[in-house]
């Protein structure tokens, strides 16, 4: 059997991922898609966290004109990760069988486990699926910096976020054509250019606790999967300044 280069991953997702084409919520094939990719990173022997985003549904920095506060409208982008850690749930059990387990930060005590740390580890251990859901439990956040709590928390030895370009870039690759690509840069390059991967607050955290941020595209099928068996693909964020 191939070896793969990580025990313990931390995959973060946005919620924009199970979108696909549409302009909001989750489409079918899209869902399938993503738990086809996870499956194959599981059957690589690799224990796998989930942190998935909300956006696709709610996200509480849009609520001010609708009279609602911040603080509530981040709850409701919480309760939107949620919704979207179930559907992933039902569909990597549904599709593809294997266990798993939803762990949130805000108790929905009908739907999911409340999140205790220790218990979340033995989930990892016994190779089920672990999603976490309602990012930190906390508004004034964002589910980046729940991944990176999670991963610290569970010790995983590496951050991936998935996204929808290659990795990381000086600009956005889509509006700028001339956008730099990088395979390596250092965390603190990261935060200095202000590169927008993650939020300031996640990578500040991986890098006071040194775990890699590796970002990729998930729309290209096998990806994860080459990764985590070694393959230099993406961008690896570390503590390595540029040479
Ligand atoms: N959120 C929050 N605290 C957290 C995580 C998320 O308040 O710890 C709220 C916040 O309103 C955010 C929404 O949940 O806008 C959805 O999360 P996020 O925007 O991170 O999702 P993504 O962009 O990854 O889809």
């Amino acid at each position: 059997m191939e070896k793969p280069h990580y025990r313990r991953i931390l995959l973060k997702l946005s919620g924009e991922a199970l979108m696909g084409k549409s302009e909001f919520g989750i489409d079918p094939a899209t869902i399938k898609y993503i738990s086809g990719e996870v499956i194959e990173a599981h059957m690589l022997g690799v224990e796998i966290a989930l942190v998935v985003g909300g956006g696709n549904i709610f996200r509480g920095a849009s609520v001010h004109a609708l009279g609602i506060s911040r603080a509530t409208g981040d709850y409701m982008g919480m309760l939107a990760t949620v919704i979207n850690s179930l559907a992933l749930q039902d569909s990597l059990e549904n599709f593809f069988d294997i266990e798993t387990r939803v762990m949130t930060a805000l108790r929905v005590d009908a739907v999911a486990e409340k999140y205790v740390r220790r218990r979340a580890i033995r989930h990892l251990e016994k190779g089920r699926v672990v999603i976490f859901g309602a990012g930190t439990g906390n508004p004034y956040f964002t589910t980046d910096t729940a991944a990176a709590l999670r991963a610290m928390e569970v010790g995983a030895e590496v951050l991936i976020k998935a996204t929808k370009v290659d990795g990381v870039y000086s600009a956005d690759p889509k509006k700028d054509p001339d956008a730099k690509f990088y395979d390596n840069i250092s965390y603190k390059d990261v935060l200095n250019m202000d590169l927008g991967v993650m939020d300031a607050t996640a990578t500040q955290l991986c890098r006071e606790n040194d775990i890699p941020i590796r970002v990729f595209n998930l729309n290209k099928k096998g990806e994860l999967k080459r990764m985590l068996l070694g393959e230099k693909i993406g961008t690896i964020i570390n503590s390595k300044e540029q040479v």
